[in-house]
């Protein structure tokens, strides 16, 4: 059975912000808080008369096509912000190094 979308990127909301308040910033890694995101289970149920599948968390009620758009669309808004970190990272370190450079 598909995770429910809308429950699940809550819960990595929920993951992502305890892992970071957890863990120093020189520690984290993206593949550890993966690793978590792995671990979420959040199972729909399937009503074999509709075809659709049903959350019993929130209440979302979609066929399997509706939920991949769902999934689909939350995941580019989680790609967006996460490339715009990327991109402080990448700024960041090169102005360290040039920075350095510059001594
Ligand atoms: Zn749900």
């Amino acid at each position: 059975m598909p995770n429910c979308p809308e429950c699940a990127a809550r819960e990595k909301k929920k993951i992502q912000s305890k892992y970071e308040a957890e863990t120093a910033e020189e520690d984290r890694g993206r593949d550890d808080l993966f690793k978590l995101f792995d671990q979420i289970d959040l199972p729909m149920k399937l009503d074999p008369a509709t075809k659709h599948f049903i959350c019993k968390r929130c209440g979302l009620y979609a066929t399997r096509e509706q939920i991949s758009d769902i999934r689909t669309r939350l995941n580019k808004r989680e790609r967006t912000r996460e490339d715009r970190q990327d991109d402080y990272l990448d700024w960041w370190q090169k102005s360290k190094k040039e920075k350095m450079e510059e001594e």
